[in-house]
């Protein structure tokens, strides 16, 4: 895929979770129904994928934030963009 830029994630990416916290991966664009591929973290199969499209177990990545907090703070995972609070939406 030679349209696929590591910078630019395939769809927006929210927050990224503080090391030891969870990723909320609710999208389905994060599940691959078609394709198996070996987990760039533990080279097992699955049909998890980054934001970035790079096959990854969620508990994998999550344990990868965990492991390299630094590294975590540049964005190769994230979670989904949450929904917009009510609240804050009703100032006109
Ligand atoms: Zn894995």
């Amino acid at each position: 895929m030679s349209r696929r830029n590591r910078k630019e994630p395939l769809f927006e990416p929210g927050l990224i979770p503080a090391p030891g916290g969870l990723l909320d991966w609710r999208d389905a664009q994060h599940f691959d129904r078609w394709q198996m591929r070996p987990c760039v973290l533990c080279d097992k199969p699955t049909p998890m994928r980054s934001h970035h499209g790079e096959p990854v177990h969620k508990a994998c990545a999550e344990d990868w934030i965990a492991a390299n907090p630094t590294e975590a703070r540049l964005g190769r995972f994230a979670s989904d963009i949450q929904p917009k609070r009510r609240r804050d939406d009703d100032h006109a």
